[in-house]
């Protein structure tokens, strides 16, 4: 089978949050079926040059946005098994070679850009590709671009997949936006094509993508039950409810050779999930021994609660700093690894950082460190996640890979994968956390309250859930087959 994947994001050249870092193990899982695979990203200039020097000029591609032609490198290698194709585009408005993935003004114009670069050298290629999967709103133009322009001129994509990491990012845009690249908006204002549910004078890619391609897959089941209503769907639950009968819900896994605490090369103290849990703990608090004395925190037997990543609305912001001031309350350590990509929270983090600056029991550190990301997970008791919305979560399965016990809010993935341990009405060798329903400080402090009492109080059964979270089975095997089932009933599907 060939596949194509295109995406705005790939570990480990170009990783944001859990879209590189999913679709790396996705493909990485994949290539032990011998599949045919290729990947294709924007060449950033934020790719380490370590990741580049395998790579060869493969060819040129021209294409055109707002009357002009521009030429666009196309860089490619056979990297771990799979081609890895990086487009670079020589344009005067630099369109990837800049500081950051996101957050400009223009995003909407660069990925439109790249994924008619994607499709036209596509196009070029010799033999047919079976699926092109697409991923989140930045590459959806390429389903309804390929089924309306593409393949009146000679098909060559079997079957498209697309596939929701993020629902909230959509790529609103309007009918002139498209026309900049040679396509007709206006054409797509219809119910059918890409006209936005909620605001009629706007075409929306992600929707394009979603009524365009032959089969959807959202990150796990709960989020795909969740979206299909008004109040999780961001606007596109009517569309979500029309298309449901091609929406899979598939859970990501995490790459566990990359994510494993036995080896890591970022922790000092190493354990594994045949070891007893009093002897994971132990290793565990040594890491915490050494995290303490690097981040200049007080050498205490003080139970560590962690919280990993982005700083944004959607991972809780209110609770994650509720969290920071129960700590001073309820004696824990607390140490935030986040980054903010809007400026406010930016600063108001850097506030607080420097309003803590002499507590030594809690600590922030605002940017991104894979390394103490690692450490974090190998030395804290619990992890909290305390999410208003989560598609899958990555976090929560690292956590209980490392013997982490994670403290999150029942919602999307977070709802398949952790489990209570107090809950009665799940079985006993499921319970592998701590959950609470309401967005709010008290359902939140209670869950951390639970957390620590059993910590504290009854040490078999805290060694207990530690013992069943990391024996999970997180890998990419499971997802890997559901893909791969899917891929081969969209293949055997007429149209
Ligand atoms: P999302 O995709 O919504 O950002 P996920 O839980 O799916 O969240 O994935 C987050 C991934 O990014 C995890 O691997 C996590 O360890 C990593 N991560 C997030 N923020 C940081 C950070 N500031 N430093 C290091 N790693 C981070």
């Amino acid at each position: 089978m060939h596949i194509v994947h295109v995406s705005a994001e790939l570990a480990p050249y170009a990783k944001v949050g859990g879209l590189g870092e999913a679709l790396f193990g996705l493909l990485t899982s994949f290539k032990t079926l011998g599949q045919d695979l290729t990947v294709i990203i924007p060449k950033y200039r934020l790719i380490p040059e370590k990741h580049l020097s395998t790579f060869k000029k493969e060819c040129t591609i021209i294409v055109d946005e707002d009357r002009h032609s521009y030429e666009n490198t196309i860089w490619s290698s056979t990297v771990s098994g799979y081609k890895v194709v990086l487009i670079e585009p020589t344009h005067p408005k630099s369109y990837f070679d800049r500081d950051h993935v996101y957050g400009y003004e223009d995003d909407l114009f660069r990925f439109l850009y790249f994924s008619k670069v994607a499709l036209q050298y596509l196009s070029l290629q010799d033999g047919s590709i079976d699926i092109l999967h697409l991923h989140d709103w930045h590459t959806s133009l390429m389903a309804p671009l390929y089924k309306d322009t593409y393949s009146k001129m000679g098909s060559f994509i079997k079957k498209i997949v697309l596939n929701i990491h993020n629902l909230a990012f959509q790529g609103f845009c309007k009918p002139w936006d498209l026309e900049r690249f040679g396509i007709d908006g206006y054409y797509y204002l219809q119910e059918n094509r890409m006209l936005d549910d909620q605001n009629k004078e706007n075409l929306n890619l992600l929707k394009g993508g979603l009524n365009y391609s032959d089969g959807i897959v959202v990150v796990s089941k709960n989020y795909a039950k969740e979206i299909l209503k008004q109040e999780n769907g961001f606007g596109l639950h009517n569309t979500l409810i029309a298309q449901e009968q091609k929406i899979n819900g598939i859970l990501n896994g995490i790459d566990t050779t990359f994510w494993n605490p036995q080896n890591d090369p970022y922790i000092s103290f190493h354990y594994d999930h045949s070891m007893k849990g009093k002897n994971i703990q132990q290793q565990k608090e040594k890491n915490k021994q050494v995290l303490q004395k690097r981040l200049n925190l007080s050498n205490s037997s003080l139970p560590l609660i962690s919280y990993v990543g982005r700083l944004t609305e959607q991972k809780g912001l209110k609770l994650i700093e509720s969290a920071l001031h129960f700590a001073q309350e309820k004696q824990y350590q607390f140490i935030i690894l986040g980054s903010a990509s809007e400026e406010k929270v930016t600063n108001h983090f850097k506030e607080l950082k420097e309003k803590l600056k002499d507590n030594k029991n809690i600590h922030l550190h605002l940017g991104y460190d894979e390394s103490l990301a690692h450490e974090l997970y190998s030395s804290s008791d619990f992890l909290i996640i305390p999410s208003l919305f989560e598609p899958c979560g990555l976090v929560q399965m690292i956590a209980l890979r490392y013997g982490t016990i994670p403290i999150a809010r029942k919602t999307g993935g977070l709802a398949d994968t952790v489990f209570d341990v107090d809950d009665l009405a799940i079985a006993l060798d499921k319970r592998n956390g701590y959950t609470f329903n309401e967005f709010t400080e008290s359902a939140l402090n209670l869950a951390i309250s639970r957390a620590l009492d059993t910590l504290q109080n009854n040490p078999k059964k805290h060694l207990s859930i530690i013992s069943t979270g990391i024996q999970i089975d997180f890998s990419w095997d499971l997802a890997t087959k559901h893909y791969l089932a899917l891929y081969q009933r969209l293949l055997k599907e007429k149209i």
